[in-house]
């Protein structure tokens, strides 16, 4: 039953990968095993008249050959990951095991390669670097879509969009934006968390804006009715705002989930939604093979599946 919904969702992207590599392993072999490079519009029109003219826009054919068979030769997909994200990416301490909606994405990636999956560890500050080195052929770590970032990587359709809010402690007080006012938020480095907070705060009305240009905002030397601190993790954050250090812990929703013990509580507001999609190097042929892939799985409800299978809301 997998193997046949995978080819279902999988249709044309198959399709690209017959296209761009000729060859392959496992679930995808079978279909891109039939189609040599010189004859894939041909095979693909025989398996899927409609996949062909999707994929008919010949993303980055030529290029794409390349990366794709670089990582199908290798036999592994290497893929940058959260490790404390409950429902997105989670490692299980004691067995190592990850799991969660983004581990299965990356699964079903290497899946439709014919390969196998490595993860590893990422954090916001951590994600580009490892993906700029090529230690890592992808990120699927709650990695928000940006116009910025789009001038440095690739980014699939969105798989899932969060909101961003903000943690504090019960007995600070503090309920909602008003409040934040003159206080200091802990952020992590490499996130879009604290431009988020300041644009909530100038909308809502909470301070003037003055001088806000989202495009050169520095979370570091703002203090126009709000400051920053910034950390390398979460944990550190979240320990900075037990012992004081910061009044509040801010970033997206689903990973102030594992923060959020019994003595804390998320503001009122929930601001600047954040679309999930899985990065890749720019320009890339794997950049056009899992976009594919992503927007086969958001049409045929795979994607649905795992966020509930997830119990994520
Ligand atoms: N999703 C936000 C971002 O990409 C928060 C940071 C994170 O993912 O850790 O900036």
């Amino acid at each position: 039953m997998k193997k046949k919904s995978l080819a279902a969702m999988v249709t044309s992207a198959v399709m690209v990968m017959a296209m761009l590599t000729g060859c392959g392993s496992g679930e995808t072999q079978a279909t891109a095993q039939a189609a040599e490079p010189s004859s894939a519009v041909e095979s693909a029109e025989a398996a899927e008249p409609e996949a062909v003219e999707e994929t008919g826009e010949e993303p980055a054919k030529d290029v794409a050959a390349a990366d794709v068979q670089e990582i199908i030769d290798r036999g592994v997909l290497r893929v940058g990951v959260k490790n404390a994200v409950i429902g997105f990416g989670f490692q299980d301490e004691l067995t190592g095991e990850y799991s969660g909606m983004e581990i299965s994405l990356a699964e079903k990636i290497a899946e439709s390669l014919g390969v196998d999956v490595e993860f590893t560890t990422v954090t916001a500050a951590t994600r580009t670097e490892l993906l700029d080195s090529g230690d890592i052929d992808c990120v699927l770590a709650t990695f928000t879509i940006t116009d910025e970032r789009k001038e440095s990587w690739d980014f699939s359709t969105p798989y899932y969009t969060d909101y961003v809010t903000v943690l504090v402690q019960k007995d600070s007080g503090i309920t909602g934006l008003a409040d934040l006012t003159d206080k200091k938020v802990g952020v992590s480095s490499g996130s879009t968390s604290a431009r988020s907070l300041v644009a909530a705060m100038i909308e809502n009305g909470v301070i003037s804006g003055d001088g806000f240009d989202a495009e050169t905002f520095d979370p570091v030397t703002w203090t126009d009715g709000i400051s920053f601190a910034q950390y390398d993790d979460y944990p550190t954050i979240s320990t900075a705002l037990s012992a004081g250090e910061v009044d509040a812990f801010c970033v997206d929703k689903s990973i102030l989930a594992v923060y959020h013990t019994d003595d804390r509580t998320y503001i009122d507001e929930k601001f600047a939604p954040q679309e999930y999609g899985v990065a890749t190097k720019k320009g890339s042929g794997l950049s056009a093979y899992v976009d594919e892939l992503v927007k086969g799985w958001l049409s045929d409800g795979t994607i649905d599946g795992l966020i509930a299978e997830n119990g994520i809301e």
